[in-house]
């Protein structure tokens, strides 16, 4: 029997690999997407949504909700002349919420799968040869079961897994990444993490919020070493002053201990030798990107230093028609940029002007409170020797934060000295990854401050902290 031909072929179901094919489809293409039995729905049928929404973006965010409002029950209504005694969370509840929603939105991809006509291939993935204008891929099966399908176009978009650390076995009980640490069934009393990356403060926030004692050990003397300078000291007093996360920089882990009782992390810190006793232990030191299987070697695909798969500014591959997206490639690793990845090679393969605005990709990190930014830092500029301006609002002086009752954090505006074009903006506090959205916009339409100075903000709301900033730059701000 002839093997199944397409015109496009996506392998992986996340962010990067659904998108692209939903937009293939849209373009008019055969489209069929190859997703692994990574995950798999209460039916034990094949989930698609990758990392994103099964352990990664949708997951982590609902519980990060749940936790927010168990804080603010517990010791913020109190403000507002509400008492709430008693508070209890039912760990078990909240899971079961989250799982209800990953279910929700994974099916309602499968049901855009359907409505564009796409084919769902259940398996793994692995480039087997080349036929003429064919890339020949072989579908392998849980069951063992293979089949080789053909296509014109392959998009590799198969993400990336949670980098573990050798002598720290992770079985997602005790020792857990983002996997486990997303399904905890009770609040454990003292919870180690290793890495104070975004999972680590999230995912850290989250069981802190609820009761654990948590102490993160970060092995950089930085803290979140690629945040503007006065955002990461804003963070840092809010969550170690605050909250009571308790970081160590420059931690280097020389021993793990598993017994029944708990696990014991040796580490150095300065001169000091220390030990850390917890019960749960959370690895979050990066992700490496997904090649293993991939049969890279079998059509020569090239991998860079990384072994992330080479691509060039169109994420095409060193090989015809191969194109690669998303977290396998090099650039952030964030859910949104993989999309715009997708969507730009489906727009490449039919011959329109796909891109990609690398500069205007923004950054969000959902702590409480939250941090946000897009364009370049303080520091990047003046390691680019680039002039700038200064517009930084704080929103304790706005009424709205005022009201909600949560006034930690400013805006930060960066704009070029000479022609006022805004460079970089960077939020902490309530909403940031709402907020960002305008700066995001006004980037990309190459505004500068004076435009945003210039735009009428609605009364009262949290973006009056935003115009104020761009007021700031020229020093004339009308509230500060
Ligand atoms: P993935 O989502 O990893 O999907 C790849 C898919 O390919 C998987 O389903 C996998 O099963 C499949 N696959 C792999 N190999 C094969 C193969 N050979 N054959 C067939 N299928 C294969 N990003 C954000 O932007 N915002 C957030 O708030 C955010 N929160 C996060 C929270 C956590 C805890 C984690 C872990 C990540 C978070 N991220 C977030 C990152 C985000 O999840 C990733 O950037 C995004 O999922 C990458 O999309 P992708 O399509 O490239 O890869
Ligand atoms: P990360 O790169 O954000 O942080 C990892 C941290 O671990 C770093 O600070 C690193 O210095 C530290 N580290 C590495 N090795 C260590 C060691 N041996 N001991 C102690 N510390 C060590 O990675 P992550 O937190 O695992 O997240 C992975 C990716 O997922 C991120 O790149 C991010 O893009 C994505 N993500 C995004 C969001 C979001 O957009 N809100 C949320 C979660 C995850």
């Amino acid at each position: 029997m002839a093997n199944k031909q397409f015109d496009v072929l996506v392998i992986g179901g996340g962010p990067g690999g659904y998108v692209a094919a939903i937009r293939a489809a849209q373009l008019g293409f055969s489209t069929a997407c190859i997703e692994s039995e990574s995950y798999a729905d209460p039916k034990g049928e094949v989930r698609l949504g990758g990392t994103c929404l099964n352990v990664g973006c949708i997951p982590s965010k609902a519980l990060l909700r749940s936790s927010e409002l168990y804080d603010e029950a517990s010791h913020a209504f109190v403000m507002h002349g509400i008492t709430a005694e008693s508070v209890t969370m039912d760990v078990p509840s909240m899971v079961r919420r989250k799982d209800n929603i990953v279910t929700q939105l994974t099916a309602g991809i499968k049901g855009l799968f359907k409505k564009n006509k796409i084919t769902l291939l259940a398996g793994l993935g692995s480039f087997a040869g080349r036929e003429n204008e064919f890339w020949q891929v072989a579908v392998t099966g849980k069951d063992g079961g293979s089949e080789v399908v053909e296509a014109k176009h392959v998009i590799v978009a198969t993400g990336s897994s949670p980098r573990h650390l050798d002598g720290i076995p992770v079985d997602n009980k005790t020792i857990c990444d983002n996997v486990g640490a997303l399904s905890l069934d009770a609040v454990p009393k003292r919870l180690g993490v290793i890495g104070a990356g975004v999972i680590g403060l999230e995912l850290g926030s989250v069981w802190k919020r609820l009761g654990s004692d948590v102490t993160i050990l970060e092995a950089l003397p930085d803290f979140l070493a690629g945040a503007d300078p006065a955002i990461t000291k804003e963070a840092w007093k809010t969550f170690t002053q605050k909250q009571g996360l308790k970081i160590h920089l420059g931690a280097k882990i020389t021993s793990v201990k598993q017994t029944k009782k708990s696990i014991k992390l040796d580490y150095e810190l300065g001169d000091g030798t220390f030990t850390l006793e917890c019960d749960k232990l959370i690895v979050s030191v990066g992700r490496v990107p997904n090649t293993a299987g991939l049969g890279c070697d079998n059509v020569g695909l090239k991998l860079d230093e990384r072994g992330r798969i080479e691509v060039n500014d169109h994420c095409q591959t060193n090989l015809e028609n191969v194109w690669a997206v998303g977290d396998v490639i090099r650039g952030p690793m964030l859910a949104h940029k993989g999309m715009e990845e997708g969507v730009m090679v489906a727009e490449l393969i039919a011959g329109q002007a796909g891109h990609v605005n690398y500069d205007t990709i923004p950054y969000v990190i959902y702590t409480h409170p939250e941090i946000a930014w897009v364009g370049k830092t303080e520091t990047q500029l003046k390691n680019e020797a680039i002039e700038y301006r200064t517009g930084q609002i704080p929103f304790m002086a706005n009424g709205r934060a005022l009201g909600q009752g949560d006034t930690t954090g400013f805006v930060k505006m960066l704009a070029c000295a000479k022609t006022d074009r805004i460079l970089g903006v960077h939020v902490i506090g309530v909403n940031a990854s709402e907020l960002i959205a305008e700066a995001v916009v006004a980037m990309e339409f190459g505004a500068v401050a004076e435009d945003i100075a210039r735009i009428c903000h609605a009364h009262p709301t949290l973006s009056e902290v935003m115009h104020e900033a761009a007021l700031a730059v020229d020093k004339r701000p009308l509230h500060f």
